[in-house]
Parts: C-alpha cells; structure tokens; sequence
C-alpha cells in the first residue's frame, strides 16, 4: 500500500466507536473494571505489554493508542509512545538509554533545549556529552568510546540545515554497542524512515507537521524491538502522559500530512530557489537545492523535504534588517513551525555550536513556507527587500550628510 493510504487507514478502528470515522476524544483517569477477574485480566495483559490495555489514565486511552498504532506504522518502528512535548520525548529518550559514567555523542546542529537538557540535566548525573560535527559520517569511529551508549543524530540539523550520513553512523555506533537515538521532526515520518536507516529511537516534535495547525503541544518517540522495554519503563516511571485532546488534534492532523507536505515542499523550494537569485542574499541552506553541501544525501535518503530552511543575508544594518522583517505581512514572526502558516526568524549558530565553524557574516533567518500560494510568499519578500533598500539608503544619507 502507498503512503497516503496508510496515512488514510492506520490506528483506525472504528467498529469499535459505534462505526465513527475517527477515534473519539476519550477523557479519563480512572477505568472501571466490571469484576476483580476483570481487572486482574486486564493486569495481566498489561504485564504482557498488550497495546491499548490500560489500568489508568496516565497508560492512555484509546485516542492515545490510535496515534500511537499509527506513527509507529507510518514511520516503520515497532511502538510509540506519547509525550506532552517534543523537548520531552526527546529528553526521554535519552534518560532511558543513558546511566551515570555513560557517554554520549550529541551533534552539534542538534536543536537548542535538547542540547541543554543532555549537558544541564543528564551531565548533573555524570552523563558525559561529546558534540561532533554533524558531517562526521563513518568518521564518527574515532570519537567512539568503550562508555558510549548513545550517537545523537537530527537530520537535517536545527537552524543550519546539514544532511548527516544516518546510515554510516548508525554502523558504527551498532558495531561499538551504542544505540542511535534521532531527531527526525524535519524528515517526518513520511519523508525519512529511521529504522530503515539503523535508528534505534526516533523522536518527533508532533507539534510541527504532524499537528501540523499550531493549535497543540505534543511528542511522539518511535523505538524498534530492542529499545521499547526501556523507553517505555522510564516513560513510566517519569509519569510521562499528554492530553487525549491534543492527541485528537494530532491524529486529525496526521490525516492530511502528505497533500500538506507536498505543498511546504513545493513551495519551500519555490521560495528558497527564488532567494538564492537575489543580491541581498549570501546563502540559501536547503538540502532540496541543488548545490547545497547535503542534496546528495538528501536525495540518497529522504524521500521529501518540508517547508523549513534558512536563508543568510548580506550584512546590512540593523535598521535594515529591522526594516525587512517588520515589513512582512505573509511571515508572522514566531518560533516553532509545521503549522499552515509562513514565519521568519532571526537566529544565529555562533556561541551556541562547538565543533564547528559558521562561515557566514550576515544575519541568518530561518523561514517556515506556509500553504500560501508561493507566488505571494515571493511577493511578501520582495516588498520586504525594497523596505531594506529604502532603510539601507537612508541610512546612508544620514551618514553622509
Ligand atoms: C520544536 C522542536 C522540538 C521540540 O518540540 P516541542 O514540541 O516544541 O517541545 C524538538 N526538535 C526539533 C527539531 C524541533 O524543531
């Protein structure tokens, strides 16, 4: 069956909801058992791990199931499991797989918070972190030590956009015995398949596409076979849980995921092919481009690219770019993306990376491509860079006179 089908059809279950399309939203904490031969039963399916056999609110309900069935078929792994934000799948599942003296090897393009959480939280409880240089590929060899358990991947990574070699560093972290946990929100479970590439764990901010209308907060963590029975005990034993009303609005999301992506996709290109032919740009970083340093391996693994990328700027003043950003009426200026709307904003790698080197001067934006029609999206821009124009000039004119 092709992609959008199984999107259509999985974790859908509905003779069991009075023939309703979708699961209903389920609220609840306690769940009531008929008899004490009822609930011992139902204890002990839960010892055997049965999907969907829950003593308590906090293992789920049946919305939370249904998402649940779902992704970890979409994306390809044996189990998901729920989490009220993306940060916290992500620090999950390195809690799970980490101990104290273990080392791990984190990217550096990973994105911020998870970054601190290794090196604030886990580091406290003598985790050692190594940042590498996200296109280490097989060169990740020699970083490897007899205590390292985890290699941290996110590809392509937060903000600057670099393509790693999944596969390479999967096969060597298999062959030293550590486990590849990924950040895979921008690949989406459509358009990067982790465990076909050695993943162990994969971790998605659902809040971004899978959502997808940036009206909820939610992470979904895939694991294969090996991991599930340590994910899902730390889960557990951290009271891990989301609301069965975000995880509706996940599920309602996921619905529609492809014709959204095929859209961000189309027209992030448009857009970003657009910027690169522009004077006022110095640098387009997106792995769909031809000519960007990842396309290769983004054409080798990916099977799509979403509507995130950045774009640099030749210096200008601050005024300028104050100018340019402000005058954009089609880009909300915002952080988090995925949803049906186009953002714009400012960042900058330096001081936050280690082990690598930022080679641009101007200032960096990072742009979601919304379902706009693209050619707005360009003419939103392009008024933008004639405001930039008009502050740069008479800037200029207040200098000279
Ligand atoms: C947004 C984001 C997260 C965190 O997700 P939240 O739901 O905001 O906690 C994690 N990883 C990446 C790559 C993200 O963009």
């Amino acid at each position: 069956m092709q992609e959008e089908s199984r999107l259509v059809l999985a974790g859908r279950h509905s003779e069991r909801f009075a023939g309703l399309v979708n699961t209903p939203v389920f609220r609840g904490s306690t769940v009531l058992h008929a008899s004490l031969a009822a609930w011992e039963d139902k204890k002990k399916r839960r010892a055997a791990d049965e999907h969907g056999a829950s003593t308590y609110g906090r293992f789920g309900t049946p919305t939370h199931h249904a998402l649940e069935e779902a992704v970890a078929e979409i994306e390809g792994g044996y189990r998901a499991l729920l989490y009220p934000s993306g940060l916290s799948a992500c620090a999950t599942a390195l809690t799970s797989l980490l101990a104290a003296g273990d080392h791990v090897l984190l990217t550096d393009s990973a994105y911020a918070p998870t970054r601190g959480f290794l090196t604030r939280v886990l580091g406290r409880f003598n985790v050692d972190v190594s940042v590498y240089d996200p296109t280490i590929g097989a060169g990740i060899e020699a970083l490897m030590r007899a205590n390292t358990r985890v290699v941290y991947v996110e590809s392509p990574g937060s903000e600057t956009f670099e393509v790693q070699d999944v596969p390479a560093i999967a096969a060597v972290a298999r062959r030293h015995g550590a486990r590849v946990v990924m950040d895979n929100t921008w690949g989406t479970p459509l358009f990067f398949k982790p465990f076909a590439h050695g993943v162990d764990v994969s971790v998605q901010a659902a809040t971004k596409y899978i959502v997808g209308h940036s009206d909820a907060m939610l992470g979904v963590l895939t694991c294969n076979q090996e991991t599930w029975p340590l994910i899902k005990r730390t889960s557990q034993d951290m009271g891990m849980t989301a609301g069965p009303d975000d995880a509706y609005l996940a599920l309602r999301g996921l619905r529609t995921m492809a014709v959204r992506l095929q859209q961000h996709w189309k027209g992030g290109v448009e857009v970003a092919q657009w910027l690169q032919a522009r004077p006022e740009v110095e640098a387009v970083l997106h792995p769909a481009l031809p000519g960007d340093p990842g396309h290769a391996l983004w054409k080798r693994d990916f099977r799509g690219a979403c509507g995130l990328f950045a774009v640099v700027l030749n210096p200008v003043s601050a005024g300028a770019l104050e100018a340019f950003v402000d005058s954009l009426q089609l880009f909300g200026l915002g952080v988090s993306w995925g949803g049906y709307e186009s953002l714009v904003i400012p960042f900058n790698p330096v001081g936050e990376r280690s082990a690598t080197q930022w080679p641009y001067h101007g200032q960096a934006l990072r742009l979601h491509v919304g379902l706009e029609a693209p050619a707005d999206l360009i003419a939103d821009l392009e008024q933008g860079f004639a405001a930039l124009a008009r502050a740069e000039s008479s800037n200029q004119q207040r200098r000279s006179a």
